[in-house]
């Protein structure tokens, strides 16, 4: 990736006596340095890809403590990784997009939870749950539970987090149990400061390497007969020592309130957004001193039972803040108080939303409820007027609109190579029809957004050719599964390709080999066109990967005997291919791969490149496409074809016109499409390509004069 993390980097060296500021992410990634990790791996994806960008850019500094950074090709690969852990004393951290991530790693979680670990092994992820989420909406904490594994919620506080980085690998070592440490949004790019630690070179590392490997313990291996031990330990074992290394080291913390008749229970990751909500209320200050008391949960699994007792006890109703669905903590609560005859009344889903993010709002709506009954003396009055402002500013605008507020959704970056292939696409339907759309994970998944709307399943990231294996034997028409260079590697090479080839599937694929996992942050895949070429396409219109062939080779390799390799650009040939794919008496799998390097990444590249050369009075051509208005027929068609957030409209400047025209704006960074949608669907010939040079030789200048003086002739005085 062409973006430099140089400043994380050097954040990453600081030492004790020294204050870190910065995000929490990077406060993470800094905390798992001074607890001495060994490994690091895992698969990038928002909010954590940033923890392991710095740490694969912070590679020399790295080498020094004799840490080894691994860019897993998946979450199953990076989980599988912490098997170091499992018989060698060496502290291990993955991190990946949950609950997704999880979703892929489930099989080696679960085979690396059955023998437990030596040393500590945490796994960081990226809650991606709530407002601003991008993937399905289920919980991390379904995993901990079944697998028996450690989930620490820290309070969004860096000092916090910090600290529970490093007592969640000794909590691991304790239990014997990995952990997972998990971040929603808000708190990877919370913002604040703690103070630094010394970081720690590990024991056992790269620079320190072991004589030996274990001996043969067939006790650690996850294979019965020894997962039936497993099974007991976990119970007997493991989760009593995590429970009292929580209790003994004070992981949780206990918020004192003014009264104690009541108190709420809450998860750490929760706990900024209550006390926010408390403050509506007047219930709280800035700082959380307030009313009630709460008892925070930075380890939100397992509960520590006696803890939960001996705070619920002398408490007349204790409200529980649990973000998700379904009610894990609250249940386990109410088992808890049940089992020791405790009669404390237990609120939570019963006046708080059962799903979606626990934002204050939500929550103060749940605060109301439950004060409202428990302590009616307190003054809620704020509080309520407060949330009742809130419900009629949304009615106000919803009012002035005539509608709901307009959803805004994400798109394709302006240039993007996988657009001109989707307005291929859709050319290439008119002539063949509709056909079955098997959607996927990644910047093409825009493509279901208008002006294109196509995708009929999503399934997963590289899954969008096995999701159409049951269609396409019941579909007169061929069936059509787009999926990115990232997808491919990720999963789609094994889970849709080899299935599709040994079942002898009638199928077409359209791989996106944009050269980078895109939509995750650019990052790095084995296809990847190396420096050189980048360097050799640097000036080039549109850069090409063409020499990068390692996608083709492997579908080759596989058995894969109907592919085609077109320019994402060329609208035109890639329809005819689509065509093609759609037509063809071949009986088999039909593989199209559009090839163009993402916009995002080749500007990034191109950008300060082309600033050098303007530096140095050097010459650059660049092309800018536009419309001339006056030929422009005002019907839209190619803004439909194309998207595009720089082809829009402006008024006409023909009084006689009323209707808007097409125009091209600033920020057009000429990738051609207006100029093949326009040949591929015959519009109207009212786009033009400029080519803007910027210090040009003396050549140029003497045709520019040449040619400014016969149209100054032609033109009437
Ligand atoms: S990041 Fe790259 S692939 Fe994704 S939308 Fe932008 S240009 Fe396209
Ligand atoms: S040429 Fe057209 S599609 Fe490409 S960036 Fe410019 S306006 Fe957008």
């Amino acid at each position: 990736m062409e973006v430099s993390f140089s400043k994380e980097v050097s954040q990453l060296r600081q030492g004790a006596g020294t204050t870190f500021h910065g995000e929490g992410i990077l406060a993470i990634t800094k905390a798992l340095l001074q607890s001495g990790v060994s490994y690091v791996g895992g698969y990038q994806g928002a909010p954590v890809s940033h923890l392991l960008d710095v740490m694969v850019q912070a590679e020399d500094y790295l080498a020094e403590l004799g840490v080894h950074v691994e860019a897993c090709s998946n979450e199953a690969s990076a989980a599988a990784m912490l098997g170091a852990s499992i018989h060698y004393p060496l502290r291990g951290a993955v991190t990946w997009k949950s609950v997704v991530g999880t979703n892929v790693a489930a099989d080696a979680l679960s085979n690396l939870c059955s023998p437990g670990v030596t040393g500590g092994a945490l796994i960081v992820v990226g809650e991606d749950y709530g407002e601003g989420a991008s993937v399905i909406q289920e919980r991390t904490y379904a995993f901990a539970l079944k697998s028996s594994m450690i989930l620490i919620d820290p309070r969004p506080d860096l000092e916090v987090m910090v600290r529970m980085v490093e007592e969640g690998f000794a909590l691991s070592e304790a239990a014997n149990t990995p952990a997972f440490l998990q971040l929603r949004i808000r708190a990877c790019h919370l913002r604040g400061r703690f103070e630094c630690k010394d970081n720690i070179a590990p024991a056992v590392s790269r620079r320190h390497l072991m004589a030996d490997p274990a001996a043969f313990d067939y006790g650690r291996l996850a294979h019965p007969p020894a997962t039936f031990r497993h099974e007991k330990l976990k119970s007997e074992a493991r989760l009593p020592a995590a429970r009292r290394y929580i209790v003994e080291q004070g992981l949780n913390e206990l918020f004192d309130g003014r009264r104690d008749d009541l108190g709420i229970i809450v998860q750490g990751g929760v706990y900024n957004a209550l006390i926010r909500a408390l403050q509506q209320f007047g219930l709280a200050d800035a700082f959380g001193a307030g009313e009630l008391p709460i008892l925070n949960l930075n380890v939100a699994y397992p509960l520590a039972p006696q803890q939960i007792e001996d705070f619920c006890r002398s408490k007349r109703a204790v409200l529980v803040v649990e973000e998700g669905q379904p009610e894990f903590i609250e249940q386990e609560i109410a088992l808890i108080l049940h089992r020791a005859g405790i009669a404390t009344r237990l609120h939570g889903k019963d006046v708080l939303p059962m799903a979606g993010e626990y934002s204050v709002e939500a929550i103060a709506g749940g605060l109301a409820a439950f004060v409202g009954e428990h302590a009616p003396e307190l003054p809620l009055a704020g509080g309520r007027d407060w949330l009742a402002a809130i419900a009629a500013r949304r009615e106000m605008v919803s009012a002035a609109l005539g509608a709901p507020l307009p959803a805004r959704p994400p798109g394709f970056c302006v240039g993007c190579p996988e657009r001109p292939v989707f307005s291929a696409i859709k050319l290439a339907q008119q002539t063949v029809g509709k056909v079955h759309y098997a959607a996927d994970i990644g910047c093409h998944s825009f493509a279901t957004f208008e002006p294109f709307s196509f995708g009929h399943t999503i399934l997963g990231y590289g899954m969008s050719l096995a999701s159409r294996a049951g269609v396409s034997p019941m579909m007169q028409r061929r069936t059509l599964a787009v999926m990115g260079d990232g997808g491919f590697w990720h999963n789609g090479l094994l889970t849709g390709v080899e299935s599709a080839l040994f079942n002898g599937d009638d199928a077409v694929l359209l791989i996106m080999k944009n050269g980078y996992t895109s939509a995750t942050g650019t990052q790095e895949i084995i296809s990847t066109p190396d420096d050189e070429i980048k360097a050799q396409t640097a000036d080039k219109h549109q850069s090409l990967v063409d020499r990068n062939v390692t996608i083709e080779h492997t579908l080759r390799g596989v058995g894969v005997k109907w592919l085609r390799v077109v320019p994402s650009y060329e609208v035109a040939r890639m329809k005819a291919t689509l065509e093609e794919a759609f037509s063809t008496d071949f009986d088999g799998l039909k593989v199209i791969v559009a090839e163009g390097e993402c916009q995002l990444e080749r500007q990034r590249r191109v950008k300060p490149w082309v600033a050098g050369r303007l530096k140095r009075g050097e010459r650059v051509q660049r092309v800018k496409y536009g419309v001339d208005e006056d030929v422009c027929s005002g019907d839209h068609a190619c803004i439909r074809l194309s998207g595009c957030p720089t082809l829009t409209l402006k008024d006409s400047s023909d009084p006689l016109r009323v209707d808007p025209v097409a125009t091209v704006i600033d920020g057009c960074v000429g990738c051609g499409l207006c100029g093949e949608n326009a040949h591929a669907a015959t519009l109207c010939p009212s786009f033009y390509r400029a080519e803007v040079v910027s210090n040009p030789g003396v050549f140029e200048r003497l045709l520019a004069r040449l040619r400014q003086g016969v149209i100054g002739l032609l033109q009437p005085a």
